[in-house]
């Protein structure tokens, strides 16, 4: 069957409420992946009996209509009762294998031009904690709405989340990955942005889009009136301690913001300096030492490399799980390039058309698309392979061979863009010990489980960060951070993303267990896309349009 002939018969049988006939247009394990625009909510159903409970909910309210499909490829636009939508379709036969739709707008409530004359929200309606590229892009979207917004953070500037980074640090992603909302990089911009300049990009961008940014704000604590319906949220500005009453407030405080610190026994003794990677200034103070880095992820590598290039006398990275390692150019030619990259945009694949391509292929079968990838890229880069192995480097391509994107989903963690480290540790520049870990530390020395010991002047432990519902403990309560539960991952069983499969990133971008409370943030690319859902659905409720939600993903892990 055609698209535009399926998308008729299936916007007619959505209009005459035939549930059985939309849902059978589908094939039997078929996927509908749905971003607000009838489920207010992000879901995706998989299979018909899924798509039927979904639609038996949610028609009603969506009155979806006016289907009009926009080129071969499959995208189309609707309507619904309160906003306009885009979709995505794919076809296998007579039957759709993937469908996608996505609200982005709403009736009446259309972005606005800025007056330019606008007040600093005093009376926010919401409160976003943290100002890291996160918060920055759902306070640009809110403003454009005209939702009164207020993003609260720490630091001293805008931008100060990437410059307080290790000074070697550049984007790993290329920049048509990295623009924020409305406002691309220029052409210019480097491929792989420093982590400075990102900073300063951020601050310039919280400036000239107007938001009503307060820096060196820390959020204390955060409290739910039940009665009122409003949140009490703690902040001191400037020294002065404040209350803010926001109706919603979102958590952008970062994936990075709870180190996890191995307990190392024996570390009290020890004369060097043990630090994790997040507080790790940079290989300069280190020419000249012995320096161990535990870990073998990404700030791992990037570390090592920075305290071998600054001239530290040894530089032994402890690996203690295999790792993901693609390079950078391979990674840019297979993974990235075909959506973002220069000869995307020749080809007229906008961000706005790269991002709801990625948004449209469901979790479930990202998997199966993702492997075939990384069969190329272990046979082009071959040679990189055989080298890692011949130093002993425990390299994978994640437990289903699917790699760094589904990795990053399932747990954020556990890969290395080789951009110079990987190379480092074949020649032997870097050291290795891998299928180790430190059992104990003496005043100068590391101890291995293997019974080796090592000198070592500065112990880095690049050994990555917690949930993000430590933040809801730490800022709100403990009792709302196992309301809420784990934040991030789909529940793949894979290690450390526990099942049952959810289908969705828990908690990210969507209703949580907790009335009006939400999380956000994610790579540039997720705060980009995800900002604007996000916006849509604290707008829709500052309107009080009739919101229904579907399908409150229940709680099945506590942290
Ligand atoms: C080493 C490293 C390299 C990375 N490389 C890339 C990359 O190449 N590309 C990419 O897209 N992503 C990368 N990431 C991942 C991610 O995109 C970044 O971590 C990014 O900074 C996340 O943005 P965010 O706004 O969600 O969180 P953050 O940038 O962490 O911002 C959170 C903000 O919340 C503030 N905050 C926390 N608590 C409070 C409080 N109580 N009150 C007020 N403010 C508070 C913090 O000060 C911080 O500014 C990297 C991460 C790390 C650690």
């Amino acid at each position: 069957m055609k698209p535009a002939e399926w998308l008729v018969k299936f916007g007619g049988a959505l209009e005459r409420g035939d549930i059985n006939a939309a849902a059978g247009m589908f094939e039997p394990e078929g996927f509908w992946r749905d971003l607000v625009s009838f489920t207010w909510n992000l879901k995706t159903c998989e299979g018909r009996a899924e798509i039927k409970a979904m639609l038996a909910a949610a028609l009603a309210g969506a009155q979806p209509r006016n289907f009009v499909l926009k080129d071969a490829e499959g995208w189309f636009t609707f309507d619904t009762a309160l906003g306009r939508g885009i979709g995505h379709l794919r076809l296998r036969g007579k039957h759709c294998w993937t469908l996608l739709t996505t609200l982005q707008e709403l009736k009446g409530f259309e972005e606005k031009r800025d007056t330019g004359l606008a007040a600093p929200a005093r009376e926010p309606y919401v409160v976003i904690v943290g100002g890291g590229q996160g918060g920055i892009a759902l306070a640009a979207r809110l403003k454009r709405l005209n939702v009164p917004a207020i993003v609260v953070e720490q630091n001293e500037r805008a931008g100060d989340s990437w410059r307080k980074r290790y000074k070697s640090l550049c984007l790993h992603d290329p920049v048509w990955y990295d623009h924020m909302p409305y406002l691309p990089f220029p052409e210019h911009w480097p491929v792989f942005s420093p982590k400075d300049r990102m900073g300063d990009w951020l601050e310039m961008y919280a400036k000239v889009m107007g938001l009503d940014y307060w820096t060196s704000t820390p959020c204390i604590k955060a409290g739910f009136d039940q009665e009122k319906q409003l949140w009490e949220v703690n902040v001191v500005r400037n020294g002065q301690p404040l209350t803010l009453r926001p109706t919603h407030l979102v958590l952008a405080t970062g994936m990075s913001g709870f180190p996890s610190m191995p307990r190392i026994s024996g570390a009290e003794k020890f004369e060097g300096t043990i630090e994790h990677s997040s507080t790790h200034k940079g290989g300069e103070a280190w020419k000249g030492k012995h320096c161990v880095v535990l870990g073998s992820g990404t700030s791992a590598h990037d570390i090592c490399q920075d305290l071998v290039e600054r001239g530290a006398a040894q530089v032994t990275m402890i690996q203690r799980a295999p790792t993901i390692v693609a390079k950078s150019e391979t990674l840019m030619d297979l993974a990235w390039g075909p959506l973002y990259s220069e000869q995307a945009l020749a080809r007229g694949i906008s961000t706005e058309i790269a991002d709801l391509t990625v948004a449209s292929i469901p979790f479930r079968v990202l998997p199966q698309l993702q492997q075939p990838i990384y069969k190329t890229i272990r046979e082009r880069d071959a040679e990189l392979y055989a080298g890692l192995e011949k130093v002993g480097f425990q390299y994978t391509f994640g437990e289903d061979g699917s790699g760094i994107h589904a990795l990053y989903l399932r747990r954020g963690a556990g890969y290395y863009i080789e951009t110079g480290a990987a190379k480092m540790l074949i020649d032997g520049a870097i050291r290795l010990r891998s299928g180790v870990t430190i059992d104990w530390i003496n005043e100068r020395t590391v101890h291995l489980s293997d019974g080796n010991e090592l000198p070592a002047d500065l112990v880095v432990c690049a050994t990555g960060y917690g949930s993000m519902n430590q933040w809801a403990a730490s800022l709100i309560s403990g009792e709302v951070a196992n309301r809420v539960g784990r934040v991030w991952g789909l529940g793949s069983d894979t290690r450390q993303d526990p099942g049952p499969w959810v289908g969705e990133l828990r908690n990210m971008w969507k209703p949580t267990q907790q009335p009006n409370l939400w999380f956000h943030g994610g790579n540039l690319m997720q705060s980009r896309h995800y900002s604007l859902y996000l916006a849509l659905q604290l707008k829709a409720r500052m309107e009080s349009l009739p919101v229904s939600v579907y399908y409150l993903e229940p709680v099945h892990h506590l942290s």
